[in-house]
């Protein structure tokens, strides 16, 4: 298993992460199986799509519109970051990808991604890769 660290900029962000999933991969020393890329946070997610500035402002506009914050959620009383925890649960915290001849299985225009929702935070990513 490998951990990094990751810094977020921004209350809602999307952090390309594709490089640090392909370096654990390559020190694992394992070419077939599969990679699971998990965040151990409760505010975040992992995702798989195309990263580039104006779709990464269209992912958040669209968690925003359909998760507001402050939109009257209960958790707000306690800590300000209801929609965070929604967003995370339905995008979810983990992927994973396929691994073949020591190469991520992934198409052209998908990276590997965290999105934030309650930074800027210090998050941790988790990578563990399964296989032969
Ligand atoms: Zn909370």
């Amino acid at each position: 298993m490998k951990e990094y660290n990751i810094e977020s900029r921004n209350r809602f962000d999307v952090v390309k992460i594709t490089h640090l999933v392909e370096e654990a991969v390559k020190e694992s020393k394992i070419a077939n199986g599969l990679v699971l890329v998990f965040t151990p946070h409760a505010t975040a997610a992992i995702a798989i799509n195309e990263y580039e500035p104006r779709i990464s402002d269209d992912y958040i506009s669209w968690i925003k519109r359909v998760i507001p914050p402050g939109a009257g959620w209960k958790h707000d009383e306690i800590d300000d970051n209801a929609h965070a925890h929604i967003a995370s649960l339905v995008i979810g915290q983990s992927k994973v990808l396929p691994l073949s001849g020591g190469r991520l299985v992934r198409g052209t225009w998908q990276e590997v991604l965290l999105l934030e929702f309650d930074g800027p935070r210090r998050r941790t990513l988790v990578i563990q890769v399964y296989g032969l």
